[in-house]
């Protein structure tokens, strides 16, 4: 079932730190003349109207995305400039880009995006934003599927952003089964898989099975807006798993979660964090 709708949510905190962090993985992959591929295995709607119903009646983005452009000081600093690049032309019209379209942004004429969505009104939302557009595949089909059946790209390279929505607990298994597909198909692809911090021994599961599945290195980047003192777990925790990181994206992470915490946090209590895993 498609219960999610990510209208509600977007241009909040985690998908601030989440598309951040995705333009600098982006970033890399430009470091090399050939050409990439980057996979959207959850990709939403593409762009989210911030004064919609679903986007006000939460106003997550106030304290997200919006925050974070009101700032002189991010916007200079060039660790962020391509996410404000990919976000401003967006943002100066009341929306908000999703993560296929921030991709989208990022890439040069030779690259290319894959991007699915299963929901069926948002996945032909997605289909015509990118109706026309030779780099781009939007395709409506289960992105589990995708992980298993169109990996490894022709170009050989490239990225591949897990970004499912946490409806329920089994999620885990999705990623975990989906992994192991992808990783036996691509071993050297760039994996980036998103979480959120909840339930703690969820997280655990999660990341115990990443560092066993990784050949080699893989990191986890954590920001926590608040201290959460309830039994069930509120949504006050981001995180994002990357697989065979880029070279200095440890520390980049590091230094970009720092800059945006003052930003984001609710509390004294928040904090941000980079941690290896294997
Ligand atoms: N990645 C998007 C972004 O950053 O802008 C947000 C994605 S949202 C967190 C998760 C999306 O996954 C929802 O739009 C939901 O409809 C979609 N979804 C759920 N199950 C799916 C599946 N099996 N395959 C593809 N998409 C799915």
């Amino acid at each position: 079932d498609l219960n999610y709708r990510h209208a509600f949510h977007a241009g909040n905190f985690a998908d601030v730190v989440k598309h951040a962090l995705l333009t600098r993985l982006i970033a890399y992959l430009k470091r090399k003349e050939k050409p990439f591929r980057v996979f959207d295995t959850h990709a939403g709607r593409g762009r989210y109207d911030l004064n919609a119903s679903e986007a006000s009646r939460t106003g997550e983005a106030q304290a997200g995305v919006l925050k974070i452009a009101q700032s002189t000081t991010l916007r200079a600093e060039p660790l962020l400039a391509d996410y404000f690049a990919a976000i401003d032309p967006d943002l100066r019209e009341g929306f908000y880009p999703g993560s296929p379209l921030i991709a989208r942004r990022c890439l040069r004429e030779t690259d290319r995006l894959s991007a699915y969505e299963l929901h069926p009104e948002d996945g032909g939302a997605l289909r015509d934003l990118f109706a026309g557009d030779v780099q781009v595949k939007a395709i409506s089909l289960d992105g589990w599927l995708a992980l298993g059946a169109h990996l490894p790209p022709k170009e050989k390279r490239g990225l591949v952003l897990i970004d499912s929505p946490f409806e329920k607990p089994s999620e885990v298994d999705d990623i975990l089964s989906g992994l192991e597909k992808a990783l036996s198909r691509w071993r050297g692809g760039v994996y980036a898989i998103w979480y959120p911090i909840k339930r703690r021994a969820l997280v655990e599961k999660l990341l115990t099975a990443i560092a066993g599945m990784a050949a080699g290195e893989a990191l986890a980047v954590e920001v926590r807006i608040a201290a959460d003192e309830s039994a069930e777990g509120l949504f006050l925790g981001t995180g994002f798993a990357v697989i065979n990181p880029p070279f200095v994206f440890a520390e980049e992470a590091k230094a970009i979660v720092d800059l945006l915490l003052p930003a984001l946090k609710r509390d004294g209590s928040a904090t941000a964090r980079v941690f290896t895993l294997t």
